[in-house]
C-alpha cells in the first residue's frame, strides 16, 4: 500500500520557497552588481547560477519536506476522524496505530483525544441502538412517535401489524421498526378523534397523558380496548416540543376478565341469595309456629329448608370446582378404564333415570383414556345428569366413547327437548341457562356445563354441542390421545 504523504502541501511549500529564494537572491545580486558597479555581462555566471539553482532546489525541498512531513500525521488523524472509508486506501494501518508525537504535537493530541472520544461515543451509540431495537422487539405493546406536523416519525413492528395497512407500511422507507415513516399521517392510520386529540393535547401542553380508548385494529371486527400513554418529545437544549411518543397497551382481555369477574360475583350473589332468602323466611315462620305451638306445617317447612340447604351446598361445591379448575392446577394423568367408569356413573344415576322412565345406553369402543379420573367422572356426571334433568318423561340417552383418529370422543346424546340455536353459543358460560325456572326446579346451578368445558380444556381438548329444538341434544367432548 502506498503510504500517505501530503504531496500537495509539499509542492506548495516548495514552489513558494523556491520563488522567494530565487526572487530574493536575484534582487540581492542585482543590488550588489549595481552598488559596486560590476559589469555582470563580463562575468561568467553560468556555473554559479547552476550551483545556486541546485542549492535553491535542495534547500526548498528540504524545508518543504520538514514542514509537510509532521503535518502528515495530523492530516491522517483528521481524515480518519472525518471519514474512515476515505482513509482506508491511503493509510497503512500499522502507520496509523503507531502514533508518534510530531511537531504539531498539540493539534495531534487534540485530534487523538477527539478520535478516542468519538470512538467511545460511537460504540456507546451502537450499543444504545442495539438495546433499544431489542427492547422494541421484545415489547408487546405498540409504539409510535409523531411529529408536531402529525406525521409518523417512528413505529414498531407491533404498531404496524396492529394498525397500519400494507400500503401505508410499504410507503415508509424502513422496515419493521420504521424510522423513515415521515410520509404517513397519524390521521390516516387512526380515525379515532379521541386518540388524535389526546396526542395533540400532549404536544400542545407538554404533559404526559394517559387514557383508555377503544381502537380499531387490523383484521378484527370488534374494536379493542387500549390504555394509551402519550409523552411529549422535547429538544435537549431548548426543551421545545418536536413531537410525542405514544404507547398502546392492549387491555381488552383484562377488561373482558374484569367484566366476567363482575358478572360472576353478581350472578353468584343472586344464586346464593335465592335459597338463603327462602331459608330465612321459613326459619322465621317456623320460629313463630313453634312459639304458637303450631306444629302442623313444620315438617313441610323443614323439607323446603333442607332443599334450599342442598341447593346452597351444590352451588358452593360447583363454585369451588370451577375456581380450582381456573387456578390451572396440574391435572393427574392416569390410565382410566372407561367401561368401568362410565358404568359406575350410569349406575349412580340409574335411579333418577328410572323415575322418569329413561333408558341409558353405553357403548365403549375405546376402552382406555389417559386423563384425570375424578374429573372425567365429573364430566360424565354433569352431561348425563343434565340429559336426565331436561328429559321431561321417557327418553333415551346414548353414551358413546370412540377413537376418531384425531383423539378420543365422548358423546352424550339424548332425545330430550333440545336447545334453540340462539342459546348454543353461550351455553358453556357460567350461570347461563336456557330456562332459569326449569333449571332451578331441577336443582341446576347453571355451572355444570362451564365445569365440563374447563375440565375438557384443561386436558387439552374441546367441547361442542349439536342440538335441534324439540329433537334432543348431543354434547361431544374431544380429548387428545396423548396429554
Ligand atoms: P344447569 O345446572 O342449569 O343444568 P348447566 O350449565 O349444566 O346448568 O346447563 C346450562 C343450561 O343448558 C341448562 O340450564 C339447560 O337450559 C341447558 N341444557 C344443558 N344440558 C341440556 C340438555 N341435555 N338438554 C336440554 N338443555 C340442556
Amino acid at each position: 500500500m502506498r503510504p500517505f504523504f501530503p504531496w500537495r502541501l509539499f509542492w506548495k511549500f516548495f514552489f513558494k520557497q523556491f520563488v522567494v529564494i530565487v526572487g530574493l537572491c536575484s534582487a540581492l545580486l542585482g543590488f550588489v552588481f549595481y552598488y559596486f558597479a560590476i559589469d555582470w555581462s563580463a562575468a561568467d555566471l553560468r556555473l554559479p547560477s547552476l550551483v545556486f539553482l541546485v542549492l535553491t532546489i535542495l534547500v526548498s525541498g528540504y524545508v518543504a519536506y520538514s514542514l509537510a512531513a509532521p503535518l502528515r500525521t495530523v492530516i491522517v488523524q483528521a481524515l480518519r476522524i472525518a471519514d474512515k472509508k476515505r482513509t482506508d486506501g491511503l493509510i497503512d494501518h500499522e502507520e496509523v496505530l503507531h502514533e508518534e508525537e510530531g511537531e504539531y504535537y498539540e493539534i495531534e493530541r487534540a485530534l487523538t483525544t477527539i478520535k478516542r472520544k468519538l470512538r467511545k461515543r460511537r460504540d456507546q451509540l451502537a450499543h444504545e441502538r442495539e438495546e433499544s431495537k431489542a427492547l422494541m422487539l421484545a415489547l408487546e405493546d405498540a409504539v409510535v412517535s409523531v411529529g408536531t406536523d402529525g406525521r409518523l416519525k417512528f413505529f414498531t413492528a407491533q404498531f404496524a401489524a396492529q394498525f397500519m395497512h400494507k400500503e401505508q407500511f410499504s410507503s415508509t422507507r424502513s422496515g419493521a421498526i420504521g424510522s423513515g415513516a415521515a410520509t404517513v399521517l397519524l390521521a390516516d392510520v387512526f380515525r379515532s378523534p379521541e386518540l388524535l386529540s389526546l396526542i395533540f393535547d400532549c404536544m400542545n401542553t407538554g404533559q404526559s397523558l394517559k387514557k383508555r380508548i377503544y381502537l380499531k385494529t387490523l383484521g378484527e371486527a370488534a374494536d379493542r380496548y387500549f390504555s394509551v400513554t402519550v409523552s411529549p418529545l422535547k429538544e435537549q437544549r431548548s426543551f421545545a416540543i418536536y413531537g410525542a411518543l405514544a404507547l398502546f397497551h392492549d387491555i381488552t382481555d383484562l377488561k373482558r376478565a374484569e367484566q366476567i369477574r363482575i358478572e360472576f360475583v353478581e350472578n353468584a350473589s343472586h344464586e346464593l341469595r335465592t335459597p338463603l332468602t327462602s331459608i330465612k323466611g321459613f326459619v322465621e315462620t317456623m320460629k313463630e309456629d313453634v312459639a304458637a305451638q303450631n306444629w302442623d306445617q313444620i315438617p313441610s317447612f323443614l323439607n323446603t329448608v333442607s332443599k334450599s340447604v342442598n341447593r346452597l351446598t351444590e352451588l358452593v361445591n360447583d363454585m369451588l370446582s370451577l375456581s380450582s379448575l381456573e387456578t390451572n392446577s396440574p391435572i393427574r394423568k392416569e390410565s382410566i378404564d372407561l367401561f368401568r367408569l362410565t358404568h359406575d356413573v350410569v349406575d349412580s344415576l340409574s335411579a333418577l333415570a328410572k323415575e322418569k322412565d329413561i333408558i341409558l345406553q353405553v357403548q365403549v369402543d375405546n376402552p382406555e383414556l389417559c386423563a384425570d379420573e375424578k374429573k372425567i367422572e365429573q364430566v360424565l356426571q354433569n352431561l348425563i345428569g343434565n340429559s336426565i334433568k331436561y328429559i321431561a318423561q321417557s327418553g333415551k340417552i346414548e353414551i358413546h366413547w370412540q377413537d376418531t383418529g384425531d383423539g378420543i370422543d365422548l358423546s352424550v346424546n339424548d332425545n330430550g327437548p333440545g336447545i334453540g340455536p340462539e342459546h348454543l353459543e353461550r351455553l358453556f358460560e357460567r350461570f347461563y341457562r336456557v330456562d332459569k325456572g326449569r333449571s332451578r326446579e331441577e336443582g341446576g346451578t347453571g355451572l355444570g356445563l362451564a365445569i365440563v368445558k374447563h375440565i375438557v380444556q384443561s386436558h387439552g381438548g374441546q367441547v361442542k354441542v349439536v342440538s335441534v329444538l324439540g329433537r334432543g341434544a348431543c354434547f361431544i367432548c374431544n380429548f387428545p390421545k396423548q396429554l
